[in-house]
């Protein structure tokens, strides 16, 4: 079995951004040689997800304002966690539910994708270096 492992940075402009990281996983994909198995791809850190979903535009504000009505930014005060002096309690939250990672399936060396189905990394708490972890196992 190959394995292969890859760390993908980013550092967004905005507290909040989605930006479809499916090129990125497809060239770990190409690097990896690996052409039957599977791709996990998770964030790193405790307040950005990696999800699955369409890249439509409409969608990636639909999620923005959903999130916020959710888990509003501010008031900050609203969250115990920013007792600790952060100010990202909502970050914790929103990262919850949009998950922390996918797992694709690899078929004939390309990712195997549903109709739609584009990967995105989702951050909550941006203007800082953060990374998204790409693992690819198979043959
Ligand atoms: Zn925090």
């Amino acid at each position: 079995m190959k394995t292969y492992r890859e760390e993908l940075w980013f550092n967004t402009p905005t507290r909040r951004a989605f930006i479809n990281i499916t090129p990125q996983v497809e060239a770990c994909l190409k690097k990896s040689g690996i052409k039957e198995g599977l791709c996990l791809v998770n964030a790193m850190h405790i307040t950005a997800s990696v999800y699955i979903n369409d890249d439509e535009s409409g969608l990636l504000r639909d999620y923005e304002d959903w999130l916020e009505g959710l888990a509003p930014h501010e008031p900050t005060s609203r969250y115990r966690h920013n007792l600790t002096g952060e100010d990202n309690g909502d970050a914790h939250l929103k990262r919850q539910i949009m998950g922390r990672e996918v797992v694709v399936a690899v078929t004939g060396g390309k990712l195997d994708f549903g109709p739609w189905e584009q990967i995105f990394y989702g951050e909550f708490d941006g203007r800082r270096r953060k990374r998204v972890l790409v693992k690819i196992i198979g043959e």
